[in-house]
């Protein structure tokens, strides 16, 4: 029996099943946490809210609060036991296939801006030439060049992350610094394409600005940029959680 909230429960509206992280035994709290599949239709499950958000309109953000949320035994996820040193751990391994795809989605949405961007440009005859310097170009060539740089830089990390998780290499390392490089120059990337393009990138009549929008969760949602670096520091470091906070 199921008791509790899931908060921030991404297509919860529409989906058929929703994965529940819960601790067979409050006194261990998260360390004795395992994952449940919950039935969208099981009458425990209730729909709370769905959350007004920036970006992302598309995507619902459920809220649910379980209620005597009865689950099958075998809608739990994994082994029944109950190991401390395993639990949080184990919940924390999923994010190594996650993040590399969320640090994807922010690779693509800059992507997309750069690509309209240069349109933008190219129509206002600005060239770009990356046989010249920046400095001896147009002041926007100049940003544009800026901003591939940090984008090939996320993209290079993504593309090692996802080989590493497809390949069964532990990335836990790899997959932070993805999704932290490609977070953050993702939210740059956007937001500068809406600077460079005025009026025209700040209104409705382009996707510059959605983008722009839509970017900054994909430096929140699967762990926030703060963390990211938190995990990469520990991991370099060689320093426990309760070493580095
Ligand atoms: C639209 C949306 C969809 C989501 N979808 C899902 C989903 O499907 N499933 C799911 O489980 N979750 C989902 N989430 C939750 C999301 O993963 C979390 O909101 C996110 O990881 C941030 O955690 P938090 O809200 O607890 O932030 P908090 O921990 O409250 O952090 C608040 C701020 O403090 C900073 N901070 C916290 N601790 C530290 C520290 N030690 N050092 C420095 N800075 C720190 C953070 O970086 C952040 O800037 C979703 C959230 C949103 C907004």
């Amino acid at each position: 029996m199921l008791n509790g909230e899931k908060i921030y429960v991404t297509s919860g509206e529409r989906a058929e099943l929703v994965v529940v992280w819960a601790t067979l035994d409050r006194s261990k709290g998260r360390a004795a946490i395992k994952s449940f599949v919950v039935e969208r239709e099981n009458p425990g499950l209730k729909l709370e809210r769905l959350e007004h958000k920036l970006g992302i309109r598309a995507s619902d953000t459920a809220a649910f609060r379980l209620e005597d949320c009865r689950v099958p035994r075998e809608d739990m996820l994994g082994s029944p036991d109950v190991d401390v040193k395993q639990g949080f751990a184990g919940a924390m391994q999923t994010f190594d296939n996650t993040r590399p795809l969320v640090a994807g989605m922010a690779v693509g949405c800059a992507r997309a801006a750069l690509d309209e961007i240069r349109t933008l440009l190219t129509d206002a005859d600005v060239e770009i030439d990356y046989d010249r310097p920046a400095y001896s170009q147009h002041a926007a060539a100049a940003a544009f060049l800026q901003m591939e740089a940090d984008w090939e830089a996320a993209y290079l990390l993504t593309m090692e992350a996802t080989w590493m998780a497809d390949n069964n290499q532990p990335n836990s390392l790899q997959a932070s610094m993805a999704k932290a490089k490609a977070g953050r120059v993702g939210v740059e990337i956007t937001l500068k394409c809406v600077e460079l393009a005025g009026s025209f990138g700040y209104s409705e009549g382009s996707l510059l600005e959605k983008w722009a929008r839509d970017s900054k969760i994909l430096d929140i949602f699967e762990g926030t940029q703060q963390i990211q670096q938190l995990i990469i520091a520990r991991r370099l470091l060689n320093k426990s959680s309760s070493e580095l906070k």
